[in-house]
């Protein structure tokens, strides 16, 4: 039976606990909020499944060349670009799907919370709770079982997530290959815990107060080079707009202090994938193309037939322009690499449990003037409508100055 004993060995994509015959594997929650399994001994007959599925144990991490094709997308209706994260690529490909009868699985919003969770979608007008990265661990539940259920009835079934996510459910599915199954990953940079989020979620409701609608990670309020964690409240002059260099959240996510300790050394990054489509962003659009306008591209490597039929089909509802694979992932460090453990992860995780929530997000991330300053620029170079050309700039002084004000922050405290 699985038995997890170091945290790296387990990125949490439910496999073990949905192939469990006996079902008595529940996925419960560590010290720092991320989800675990625990086999109950006294059912477990032995079986073995939960080990031979798991893609950690059995990681194929050789990244095998073959031939690839590479596109730069926009979606056409500017809507559902906006709400998107990148281009609007995957609500494209995901129509597509619906309208060929099939049915569609992705991270969202559990209904009414900020809880984020895998979940079937088969009508076109309620695919907008996919859209948009959640910067949390989606909880997968019984969504392995729930699209095998489809897929053996001939249904069409998408099923997206991140690459750790499409590598269980292909161990789940144990090496059967479906021709009626789409998969799609992403380029994934890491995962933080939905402790982090829901006390993040407690200090706002206590800073901000109102009624919170809805909590966009990648909000294109200003634009989408400058992105904003945005916080949308009944109240409207209570919306509440930050960009990387100032929301806690963000800056403890690309501070790697908040991920999951399997994103450290994650077994998954890799070019040739197991899913059909690959998609990620592309924010130096001007590097590859004239024909597409800067407010949101989604780059999409093709990693099969089956996904390239897709993107042809769901042509009719985007801009696509065709780019050498080998130039499209180019640079992609996210694709390749883990992104580094932050020396003090453990000292934020404990401050986390121990912390008021608001004295907690204080402590690690103060406003101070320079992070005021840092903001106030960067706003008032997108109001002039020079932000872009300024971007390449402040991401090198933000990341030395968040990582000094960081240091500076815990030696005094
Ligand atoms: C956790 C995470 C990290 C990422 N890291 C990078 C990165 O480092 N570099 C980069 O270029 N791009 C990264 N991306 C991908 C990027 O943010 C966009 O998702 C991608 O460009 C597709 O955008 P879109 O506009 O086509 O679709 P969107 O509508 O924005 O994407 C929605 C898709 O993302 C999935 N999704 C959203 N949140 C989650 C989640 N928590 N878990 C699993 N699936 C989720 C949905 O199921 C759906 O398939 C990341 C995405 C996520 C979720
Ligand atoms: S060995 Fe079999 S029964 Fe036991 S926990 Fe694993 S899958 Fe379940
Ligand atoms: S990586 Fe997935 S299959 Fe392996 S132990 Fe963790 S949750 Fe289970
Ligand atoms: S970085 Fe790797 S382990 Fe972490 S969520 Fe992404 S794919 Fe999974």
């Amino acid at each position: 039976m699985i038995e997890i004993k170091d945290k790296k060995d387990c990125c949490g994509c439910w496999a073990c606990s949905n192939i469990c015959p006996k079902q008595c594997i529940q996925m419960e929650e560590d010290r720092e909020g991320f989800k675990y399994p625990k086999v109950d001994a006294t059912l477990c007959i032995d079986c073995g499944l939960c080990e031979k599925v798991c893609p950690v144990l059995h990681a194929d991490i050789a990244d095998k060349p073959r031939q690839q094709v590479g596109f730069l997308s926009q979606h056409k209706d500017d809507g559902i670009r906006r709400e998107s994260t990148s281009g609007g690529v995957f609500s494209a490909i995901a129509a597509c799907v619906i309208r060929q009868g099939g049915v569609v699985f992705g991270a969202g919003y559990r209904k009414g919370t900020f809880v984020v969770e895998h979940q079937a979608v088969d009508r076109v007008e309620n695919l907008g709770v996919f859209r948009n990265s959640k910067y949390v661990q989606s909880n997968v539940g019984d969504c392995y079982r729930q699209a095998l259920g489809y897929l053996k009835k001939d249904r069409l079934v998408l099923f997206s997530g991140t690459p750790c996510q499409i590598e269980g459910f292909c161990a789940f599915l144990r090496g059967k290959i479906y021709k009626n199954l789409v998969l799609v990953d992403l380029v994934c940079r890491g995962i933080p815990s939905p402790r982090v989020l829901n006390s993040y979620i407690t200090a706002q409701q206590q800073l901000i107060g109102g009624e919170f609608t809805n909590i966009l990670f990648r909000d294109k309020y200003y634009s989408y080079q400058y992105s904003s964690f945005s916080i949308y409240n009944r109240i409207e002059k209570k919306n509440y707009h930050k960009g990387i260099d100032s929301n806690a959240y963000l800056r403890a996510f690309f501070n790697n202090l908040s991920d999951r300790p399997s994103c450290y050394n994650c077994r998954f990054k890799k070019r040739y994938r197991k899913s059909d489509l690959t998609l990620w962003d592309c924010f130096p659009i001007e590097k590859f193309t004239r024909e597409l306008d800067g407010k949101g591209t989604t780059r999409v490597l093709v990693q099969s037939k089956k996904g390239e039929d897709l993107i042809r089909k769901a042509s009719a509802d985007l801009r696509v322009v065709e780019i050498e694979a080998d130039k499209l992932v180019e640079g992609v460090r996210e694709m390749f690499h883990s992104v580094p453990m932050n020396p003090l992860r453990d000292q934020f995780y404990s401050d986390l449990n121990e912390m008021h929530p608001v004295q907690f997000f204080q402590k690690w991330f103060p406003l101070t003037w320079k992070v005021r300053l840092n903001a106030f620029v960067r706003i008032t170079c997108y109001r002039l409508g020079i932000y872009d050309l300024a971007k390449r700039y402040f991401m090198l002084f933000y990341k030395r100055k968040d990582e000094r004000i960081l240091a500076s922050q815990i030696r005094r405290s």
